[in-house]
């Protein structure tokens, strides 16, 4: 008879990575400054974090959460719809929706259950749901979890979603859900193309602004306000454990479909709330991504010095744009034994190995944060020199940093 644990017994590829040194995920960190943080007692430079304005460490932000702690105490104990629901979470969804210029903003535990909850409480039977190829596994799994007729288009391309677009039925209620940044290759969805696409069949759109609010756009209002398309997109969806230090996420849209999702995503009615630290830390750093816009232009500055270096060196950074920038291996292995060469030199970057990514195209994943130094900066380009070329990522006569 087949065990069901059999799998999990038998997981070769596990025992060899942990056998070999390879392991490269799961590292407890034992303190933090941000852009340093100890792994075992050792400090290494933090170049693998979404904290993309170092608020999570912000004096202000910290305070609020400590404030909101001794006045509420650690957690909501319940859902939203029943005890969970703080005149704090009212707040940050008010703040929220006049931040995003949208009727209504609703805010679920994390940016997770908020693309699970809000995808699978939106589309229905007879619906059609278009979806990047290298969109986030909770858009995914939010569309998995519904009754809608999943298309899914090549990565961008939007001759692809103009064919199943014109292929659905006229009559279908459509919507197309992207990322704006993409999580693992740091480009930017065409949204101008989508806009176009949903005017000419129909369609809503809804745009997954994880990784751009608080970091594109004039006021952080993300990849939609970057490329001036904001009054287009439908739904916007954003998570605070990135540039907002903290833990959470929010839809925004329309008033009637924001009150749907409301009382029909089960990731909100049968999902206890945002803890009431994890609230008062998001409703600090709106505030101050609002008044300092001189962090989001210290994070430009920063992501294009390294993406520059990276490429002046020969690393091939892919279409990254923003402050994701990731260095593209290839061969899961080869991406394993550089992750652990920087480990060892004080780097700490992400391995990216499929399923997150294509297989062949494991990359390593490093992005930035306004707070980074540059002499930090510098000794990582140097360790990516050093490391690439003696592990045949780059080749022996590439070009030097300095050069
Ligand atoms: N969407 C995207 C594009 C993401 O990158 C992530 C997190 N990696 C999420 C959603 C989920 O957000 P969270 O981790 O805050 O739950």
């Amino acid at each position: 008879m087949a065990d069901v644990f059999g799998k999990a017994f038998e997981w070769r590829e596990l025992k060899v990575a942990r056998a070999t040194g390879l392991y490269p995920y799961f590292k407890p960190i034992d303190q933090t400054d941000g852009t340093q943080v100890n792994v075992g007692g050792r400090p290494v430079i933090m170049v693998g974090s979404n904290n993309y304005l170092g608020l999570s460490l912000h004096p202000a932000v910290k305070e609020a959460a400590a404030k909101a702690l001794e006045k509420y105490g650690t957690s909501c104990s319940g859902s939203r719809l029943l005890n969970g629901t703080l005149d704090l979470h009212v707040e940050l969804e008010e703040k929220l929706a006049r931040f995003l210029g949208k009727e209504m903003a609703l805010c679920f535990s994390t940016g997770f259950t908020t693309n699970l909850g809000t995808l699978s409480a939106i589309l229905e039977r007879k619906d059609y749901v278009f979806s990047d190829r290298l969109n986030h596994a909770s858009i995914l799994e939010g569309i998995r979890g519904s009754f809608g007729e999943h298309k899914r288009y090549r990565h961008n391309d939007m001759a692809d979603l103009e064919r199943l677009l014109g292929n659905a039925p006229a009559e279908a209620g459509k919507l197309i859900v992207t990322d704006g940044v993409f999580s693992m290759e740091g480009d930017f969805a065409d949204l101008q193309g989508i806009i176009a696409l949903k005017k000419k069949y129909g369609a809503r759109v809804m745009v997954d602004e994880a990784h751009g609010l608080g970091v594109l756009g004039a006021h952080g209002r993300g990849l939609s306000e970057h490329l001036g398309v904001e009054n287009d997109v439908d739904l916007v969806m954003g998570t605070f454990s990135k540039s907002f230090g903290s833990l959470g996420g929010v839809i925004a849209g329309p008033k009637e479909v924001i009150e749907w999702i409301k009382h029909k995503a089960r990731a909100m009615v049968f999902q206890a709330s945002m803890t009431p630290a994890s609230v008062a830390a998001a409703l600090a750093s709106l505030e101050i991504i609002q008044a300092e816009p001189e962090r989001r232009e210290r994070l430009w500055r920063i992501a294009n010095k390294m993406r520059n270096a990276f490429r002046l060196l020969g690393y091939d950074t892919g279409l990254s744009d923003g402050p994701v920038v990731p260095v593209h291996i290839g061969d899961q292995i080869k991406c394993f034994r550089l992750w652990k060469a920087l480990y060892e030199n004080g780097v700490f970057a992400n391995p990216v190995i499929p399923p997150a990514v294509e297989p062949g195209h494991s990359l390593m994943r490093t992005s930035y944060m306004a707070t980074h130094t540059d002499e930090q900066l510098d000794r990582v380009i140097e360790q990516f020199e050093i490391l690439g070329k003696k592990f045949k990522v780059l080749s022996e006569d590439a070009p030097t940093a300095a050069d």
